[in-house]
């Protein structure tokens, strides 16, 4: 230790103790600590949502080492607490203090929380990141929920997702007609007026569906995701991409009177490991997903393939009717449909400079 060091030390330990009397109220507010509840909507042991890097749990973990153990977190799975999609009841009523899951599952209660998780051939998770933090988007998600008593933040994101799997490949818009397919939102209107026969059912009951020929096409999420639930086993054609879901964020859900109870330290350490998990598990998706597609190609004889441009087509087409729809209906969608189109049209255009630009000419 040098000199200076050891003279700096000495010093402030006695400044320390000059000024204890004084500080001493603003260390005891410092040191307050909370004990909070968090419902998911995933099942327990889910990987990316419940369990692993930037997860629920990993979220939690993250805020108790941050805090040194000041806000406590403890984790319920999907019906641990509530069923699996009553957490925003949940936190509204003050029953827990937050919920883990994706903002598109409360568009019954405001259609505009769509805009939140993912927009149908909306922008990628770069873009995305870029309008919630930078663009106004955090804003609006809780100008959304303030009549609700709610705040909101991404605290994760699973990058793009795939098409789906059929028992059949796509070649064009006529074989949609009547095609019955699990997907759920506003995916599935869109499918739906393509002549789709949309069906919706909870993750663990889409492999023995597509199975037993109930359902002739499912979309999941991803490699990693899918491959779990065996559906390669019930179906071949994979196809790409994720237009219905181009970047799909995860939500932290808190009940604004208890954040605002939170002091501003430990408001920071919530904003700071949802910001953390939010990259960490996009980063575990790419890799998790380039493992899984790799092994669906090579050994078990998947076949993967981007629908074709007609389909494309037909499906931007239905796409921007239902959302001129929803705009039409309701007045805060439109506010965050306008926010996010325009952040959107300038992404696009430096992002075909930047990103489309670089994919096109290096990448191949
Ligand atoms: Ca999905």
């Amino acid at each position: 230790m040098s000199i200076d060091r050891r003279k700096f030390l000495s010093k402030s330990a006695t400044a320390g103790a000059v000024g204890a009397g004084l500080a001493f109220p603003m260390v005891a507010k410092a040191q307050q600590s909370f004990n909070w509840k968090m419902t998911s909507a995933y099942p327990k042991g889910s990987p990316f949502y419940f369990d692993g890097p930037g997860s629920a749990t990993d979220l939690a973990k993250r805020i108790d080492v941050m805090s040194g153990g000041r806000l406590k977190i403890q984790v319920f799975g999907a019906g641990e607490l509530v069923p699996a999609f009553e957490g925003f009841d949940a936190v509204r009523a003050g029953t827990v203090e937050m919920n883990h899951a994706n903002s598109y599952f409360w568009t019954g209660k405001t259609f505009a929380a769509q805009y939140f998780t993912a927009v149908p051939f909306g922008m990628n998770f770069q873009g995305m990141n870029g309008w919630l933090y930078d663009g106004g988007g955090i804003d609006l998600w809780n100008e959304v929920y303030e009549p609700f008593g709610m705040v909101a933040m991404p605290c994760g994101n699973t990058g793009v997702q795939m098409t789906g799997w059929f028992k059949k490949e796509i070649k064009s818009v006529a074989d949609l007609k009547g095609l019955k397919m699990r997907i759920p939102g506003l995916a599935g209107k869109v499918y739906a007026n393509l002549g789709v026969d949309v069906k919706v059912l909870p993750g663990g009951e889409i492999f023995p569906a597509l199975e037993r020929g109930v359902i002739d096409a499912a979309e999941f999420v991803g490699p990693y995701q899918d491959r779990r639930l065996g559906l390669q086993k019930a179906a071949k054609f994979y196809h790409t991409t994720g237009w219905h879901e181009p970047a799909t964020v995860s939500e932290l859900l808190i009940n604004k009177a208890a954040w605002q109870k939170l002091p501003k330290d430990l408001q920071a350490v919530v904003e700071n490991a949802a910001a953390a998990c939010n990259v960490i598990s996009e980063g575990w998706c790419q890799k998790a997903n380039s493992e899984a597609m790799e092994d669906l190609i090579k050994n078990q004889k998947v076949i993967a393939k981007p629908l074709p441009d007609a389909v494309i087509k037909a499906l931007r087409v239905e796409t921007e009717k239902v959302l001129a729809e929803a705009v039409a209906k309701d007045p805060m969608t439109k506010k965050v449909h306008e926010s996010y189109m325009a952040f959107k049209a300038k992404y696009d255009r430096w992002s075909g400079y930047s990103e489309a630009a670089y994919h096109a000419k290096v990448r191949g």
